[in-house]
Order: structure tokens, then sequence, then C-alpha cells
């Protein structure tokens, strides 16, 4: 499609944080979208963006640098469509106000995730899951919107495990995550708890994980998403890894695939044709390795600019039926890049401006 012009004003609400931040770089020079107004708590609003951000990578685009910090208030942000990078503590609120107010809200927080009529998306795997806005408006008299995208270890696992579900029907899925630091936020863990070191704990975590996948692989008729029959159990583990989220999966599935045709389904498979040709849609949704020894964070993060998810270790299980393992970029394609590519769906698909 062609480009709107001019370009869609938007905002971002936590804009100082570690994701807020990945959304300002990420939208720089986009094609459809401008950021016009950045967002943060009362400690933040009134004062320039540079001076209450503590950047951390690269430089800080100027276009940016100097816009005042605004409150997270539907008053005072006047953007169509605003991208919510805010801690949940008060997204839940914020979030609501802003879609009763006629904005489209793209969020990365756990708050609206799996409520029945608010779509939880990674588009290569559910765009039509789109249509529960349709249930949303009608039900709670909003004229803007709620899109979730998913806990930023669940969509590594999801996009993984979402061609071989569509083949072979997955039944029970175990997972372990090693998780980076940046997942955290800013300033996180703090650096003596982590270095060298393994934390095998991440609060509320494991339920986000043992619940979100069935949502988005789930089938999405007369309104409701039917979410898929499988049980997940997940082990969360917080690593000294800077960028990029690994998960070891192993699943048993109703029609045991061979190595073969699993790896032949995990190679074939593009995601929704709906995304392609999107501004942030990587050519490859997943990319298979044979190496042994990949896919690894620092080589493989930044793979299709941070938005492909890296599978590899692909193998026979002796519980289950295969295991192997799934790694993508924490803040990019498992939150302000998944945001970004579910926000350009709803132009394609002729939900902005439609509020
Ligand atoms: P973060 O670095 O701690 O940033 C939190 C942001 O929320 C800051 O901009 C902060 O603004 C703002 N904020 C805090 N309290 C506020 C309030 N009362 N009113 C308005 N704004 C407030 O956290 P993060 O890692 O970027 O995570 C942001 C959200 O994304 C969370 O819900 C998180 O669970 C989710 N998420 C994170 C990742 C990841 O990899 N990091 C992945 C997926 C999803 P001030 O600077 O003004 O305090």
């Amino acid at each position: 499609m062609t480009a709107p012009r001019p370009p869609i004003r938007v905002a971002v609400l936590g804009a100082t944080g570690a994701v807020g931040q990945t959304f300002v770089r990420l939208l720089q020079g986009h094609p459809w979208f401008e950021i016009a107004e950045v967002a943060a708590s009362e400690r933040s609003a009134g004062k320039r963006y540079d001076q209450v951000t503590r950047w951390i990578e690269g430089d800080l685009p100027p276009a940016v640098a100097g816009l005042t910090v605004k409150p997270c208030d539907p008053a005072a942000v006047e953007s169509p469509i605003v991208f919510s990078a805010l801690d949940s503590n008060v997204a839940g609120e914020v979030e609501a106000a802003f879609a009763a107010a006629g904005r489209l809200v793209l969020s990365n927080a756990k708050n609206y995730r799996m409520e029945p009529d608010v779509p939880l998306v990674i588009p290569e795997v559910n765009a039509d899951h789109l249509g529960l806005l349709d249930a949303q408006r009608a039900r709670r008299g909003w004229s803007g919107g709620i899109v979730t995208n998913a806990n930023c270890a669940s969509t590594m696992a999801a996009v993984a495990l979402a061609p071989l579900h569509a083949a072979f029907g997955a039944r029970r899925v175990f997972v372990a995550t090693m998780q980076a630091v940046s997942g955290a936020g800013y300033p996180g863990v703090p650096s003596l708890d982590i270095l060298g070191n393994v934390i095998p704990y991440i609060g509320d975590e494991e339920p986000k994980i043992e619940r979100e996948m069935q949502k988005m692989l789930g089938v999405l008729a007369g309104g409701a998403v039917q979410g898929a029959p499988f049980v997940v159990s997940a082990h969360a583990n917080r690593v000294a890894v800077e960028n990029g989220h690994t998960v070891c999966l192993s699943v048993e599935f109703e029609r045991a695939p061979s190595l073969d045709d699993a790896a032949r389904v995990l190679r074939a498979w593009t995601g929704a044709s709906v995304v392609r040709g999107l501004p942030s849609a990587p050519e490859s949704p997943l990319h298979l390795f044979d190496q042994d020894d990949r896919p690894q964070p620092r080589r493989d993060a930044m793979r299709g600019g941070g938005m492909t998810v890296s599978v590899g270790r692909l193998r026979a299980d002796p519980l289950f039926h295969l295991k192997f393992v799934a790694m993508g970029h924490n803040t990019i394609r498992g939150a302000a890049g998944g945001s970004i590519l579910n926000a350009e769906l709803l132009v394609k698909t002729g939900r902005v401006g439609a509020a």
C-alpha cells in the first residue's frame, strides 16, 4: 500500500523507559508514522525529553530530544495512535482512558492481554484476531481501542510453535527461558545481582507464558477467541545477557512429526500474507538454523532488524516429540517492534481513522 501522507502522528507513553526508548529509536525515519508526542510520569512531565531520559543505546534522535514530555493524559496528548510502554501499575487506567477518548492504543503491558475482547497479536501468527476490536468497542463503548502484544518470552515461543501447532497440533509444551536483563526495564536488575549469575525467578513471568500462547494460537470465531487446547509449563530465568530472550521448548503433538517434516514446516512458514511488505515486517519472521550452536543472543538477536525469531537445535525429545530453541530480541520483536507492526497492520486493514 502507499504510505499515508502526511505521516500519521503518534505518541509514545512511557517514552523514558527501556521499551519507550526502543519505540523512539525504531520510529525514526518510519515511512508512515511520525513521533509527535512523548509522555511519561509526573516526575518527567513538563521537562525536555533529553533531560529526563537516561538514553541507553546509540544517540538520542535530535527530532525527539527537544520535545517536552507530556503527562499520560488524553486531554494533553492528541495523537490518534498511542504506543504504550507503561509500567503495568499504571497502564490499566491510562490505556482505558485513551481508548475511551478515541485513540488506538498499542500496549506492551500485561493488564489487558487476557481480556476476552482485547486482541493479543503477533501479526504473522494471528492477524485476524484484530477482529476482536469490534466486540471491544461495542462492549466497552469506546470509540478507540486497545491492541496488545504478548509477554516477550511468550512471543518467541509462540512464533516458533505457530507453524508446528498448525501442522501437527500441540498437546503439551514445556518451556524454560533464559531472559535478558533489558527485559526488566531500566535500571532493572542490579548489576551485583546478575553479573556471573542466573536468577531462577522473574515476577509473574511464568503464569504469563503459561496462558498467553494459547490465546495467540487460538481461533477467532463468532467474535471470540477459542484458546488452543494445549497445556504449557514454564520456567523463567534471568541471565546476564543484554538483549535477546532464549526459550528452550519440548513439545508433544497430536500427530508426532518426523524431524524432517518439522524442519520442512518451519522453513516453509512465512506467516500471514497480509503482513508482507509492511514497513516493520522482516523478510522472514522465523529463521531455522542447522548449526548446532545457534541461535545465540549476541549473534542473532538483531536478525531481520530484531524482528526475526531464530530457531535451532531441532531434535527428537525422549519425553515428548520434539525439542528446539527459539530466540528473539525482547525489546524489538518482543515489545516495541511488535507494537509498531501491529499499528502498521491496523493502518493497512483500514482500522485507523475508522474509530
Ligand atoms: P521501564 O524501563 O521501567 O519504563 C517504565 C516507563 O513507565 C517509564 O517511561 C516511566 O516514566 C513510566 N511510568 C512509570 N510510572 C508511571 C506513572 N505513574 N505514570 C506515567 N508513566 C509512568 O519499563 P520497560 O521495561 O520499558 O517496560 C514497559 C512496559 O513494557 C511494562 O509494562 C513491561 O512489562 C512491558 N514489556 C517490557 C519488555 C522488555 O523487554 N523490557 C518486553 C515486553 C513488555 P518515568 O521515567 O517518568 O518514571
